[in-house]
């Protein structure tokens, strides 16, 4: 399974989990799916999340009128989830998915997780093993790793996004050649 996140996703996604650093955001991802790829248009953050340093709870009513909303005025879909993992502590943030991030996965739903550190040096955003995508904004050291649930089981999925990788990598060039 291949997640494409649109220029329009990945900065929403980026904006997102560094808005609310160290503290977690969550939200919806709205795009449309083929049976191998899902394509992801936008990442809308959810303002009545009750953000906690380790977890993040929603009010799961709340999500089932946002995604009636959805349905009914765009032509995308609500396909999935995402949320930020912040360092807490000494203790770096992963990508991985807690206890609790694996008990709310819906079936047939793409979950993102963008984990987010502290870093020193700038880093150009490439993929990693694994499908992960990674890179650095301003001081911050972002992972963005992506889930796609079906029959029951929960498989990691490539995350694919040229804008980051081909026009971040410009801005980087850009940026180290006026600093030289
Ligand atoms: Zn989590």
């Amino acid at each position: 399974m291949e997640v494409y996140l649109s220029e329009n996703a990945f900065i929403g996604l980026l904006v997102s989990a560094l808005e609310v650093y160290r503290r977690e955001c969550f939200g919806i991802l709205l795009g449309h799916s083929t049976p191998d790829r899902v394509f992801v248009e936008f990442a809308v953050p959810y303002q009545s999340a009750n953000r906690k340093y380790r977890e993040v709870h929603i009010d799961w009513k709340r999500s089932q009128r946002v995604e009636e909303a959805v349905r009914s005025t765009t032509r995308w879909e609500c396909i999935g989830d995402y949320h930020s993992h912040s360092k807490f502590g000494l203790r770096r943030a992963t990508t991985q998915l807690s206890n609790e991030d694996k008990q709310h996965f819906s079936e047939g739903t793409v979950g993102v997780v963008v984990a987010v550190n502290d870093i020193r040096k700038p880093r150009p955003w490439s993929y990693v093993k694994g499908g992960t995508l990674s890179g650095s904004v301003n001081g911050y050291s972002i992972r963005i790793a992506a889930y796609y649930k079906s029959n029951d089981h929960i498989a990691r999925a490539h995350v694919v996004s040229p804008y980051a990788i081909g026009f971040m990598e410009k801005r980087q060039d850009l940026f180290r050649r006026s600093i030289q």
